[in-house]
């Protein structure tokens, strides 16, 4: 039976966080995973570069039931204290759309950084190991069996992420474990998602698969993104879509302004004012593409003549183009989302260090709890913030 001071499960974004953290500290870490290769969604990231942070993190970018939770932790840890950090290791980075912060090069470079923390700060990463029972000893300690090796720590951190692309290893040993302990778990849902289409709507508009578009999309509870639009074959996706998802319930609809930017009656109006004769079709061929608007609107109305169309008609034609409302099949679940919606209460840990409140020694951090961020970065930074909370309190 070996010893640590701490043990971290999950060789995830959190955990090597978390792991580097404890260890500048003197502590005596020792990482688990049983994947083949530590960061494995750092590596497929952002594209391959890893949005690793947002040049503006506040809480009101993540989806949590307790919105005040992140607060503490995303203080104490900034986003310019990991940019710091990505300097320090010479890593060259871009800033795009929204304050995203991408590598230049590679992900890779990101895992390189927390590997090489991790090896200076004295923690020992351990792969493909399977983790067996976990209990509590009457010491406090607890005990850990693995299919190399008994352990014992004084401290056990979860670092074992959502359920969210299954293919990477992810699992719901974070969840099991939480319950096994006695802390509640809220059911999960894929986030960060693109949706699916009904059948009917699938005849109809898969063959636009590959359009992209500007909009503004709004979930039921007025939450509001404007951002690309992407149709694919399957349905709806473009950062817009994975953004609105995370506020998304099935069978809820979603309204999607096709022009942002533009009030659509005045400028069909415009357009009338000097070229009475044009076709709705040209007309609304200026600003969306063609085969998007011959999709939406029937082939009679399109072949009218901008002084042909009826009162009716026009005020029609712009609540369709500015809030065209859809119901969507569903969204691709699992195998396709970014992140997990719920998990590990967060009202059974502290917000300042991560341990669960009723199991001391026991500490969550990264995507297995009940925090998820909006596109753009934040997932990460939360992965980075709460891996350092913990890591300063193990
Ligand atoms: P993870 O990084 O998922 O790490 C969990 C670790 O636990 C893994 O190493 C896994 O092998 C291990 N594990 C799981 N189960 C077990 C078990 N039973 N036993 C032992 N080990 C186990 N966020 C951003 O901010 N920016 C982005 O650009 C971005 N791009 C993304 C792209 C994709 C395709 C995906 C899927 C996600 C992306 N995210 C992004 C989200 C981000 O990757 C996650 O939020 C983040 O990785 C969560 O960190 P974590 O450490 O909690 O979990």
């Amino acid at each position: 039976m070996k010893h640590h001071d701490v043990i971290i499960i999950g060789a995830g974004a959190a955990g090597l966080m978390c792991a580097a953290s404890a260890g500048y500290r003197g502590r005596d870490v020792l990482v688990l995973d049983n994947a083949k290769q530590a960061g494995r969604k750092i590596l497929i990231s952002g594209g391959g570069r890893c949005n690793f942070t947002n040049q503006k993190v506040e809480a009101n970018h993540f989806v949590c039931s307790n919105s005040h939770f992140v607060k503490s932790a995303l203080a104490r840890y900034r986003s310019s204290d990991f940019i710091e950090l990505v300097e320090r290791h010479g890593i060259e980075y871009h800033e795009r759309d929204h304050g995203q912060l991408f590598c230049n090069d590679s992900a890779k470079e990101i895992v390189t950084m927390l590997k090489t923390e991790c090896e200076w700060a004295g923690a020992k990463i351990q792969l493909k190991t399977e983790i067996g029972d976990i209990a509590k000893l009457e010491s406090g300690q607890f005990k850990l069996a693995t299919d190399k090796e008994t352990y014992t720590c004084d401290s056990l951190v979860i670092a074992t992420g959502g359920l969210s692309m299954p293919k990477l290893g992810a699992s719901p040993f974070g969840y099991h474990l939480a319950e096994q302990f006695g802390l509640k778990v809220l059911p999960t849902c894929a986030g960060l998602v693109p949706f699916t289409w009904h059948a009917d709507q699938k005849l109809k508009f898969e063959p636009l698969s590959g359009i992209a578009v500007p909009s503004t999309i709004t979930a039921k509870d007025g939450t509001q993104f404007s951002e690309a639009l992407l149709f694919t074959h399957r349905g709806l996706s473009g950062p817009a879509i994975l953004q609105i998802s995370n506020f998304w319930k099935p069978g809820e609809s979603i309204s999607i302004n096709l022009l942002p930017g533009i009030d659509a009656r005045a400028a069909i109006e415009l357009v009338l004012a000097n070229h009475p004769k044009q076709s709705l079709r040209n007309t609304l061929s200026h600003w969306l593409p063609k085969r998007l608007v011959e999709a939406l609107f029937d082939e009679a109305l399109l072949n009218k003549a901008l002084n042909q169309l009826v009162h009716s008609e026009l005020e029609q034609l712009a609540v369709d183009l500015e809030s065209w409302k859809i119901v969507m099949n569903g969204t691709e679940g699992y195998r396709t989302a970014e992140v997990t919606l719920g998990g590990v209460d967060t009202d059974e840990l502290s917000s300042k260090t991560m341990q669960a409140k009723s199991v001391p020694g026991l500490f969550f951090i990264g995507e297995v709890m009940d925090v998820s961020g909006w596109l753009g970065g934040f997932n990460f930074q939360w992965a980075w913030s709460s891996g350092v909370a913990a890591g300063q309190a193990v």
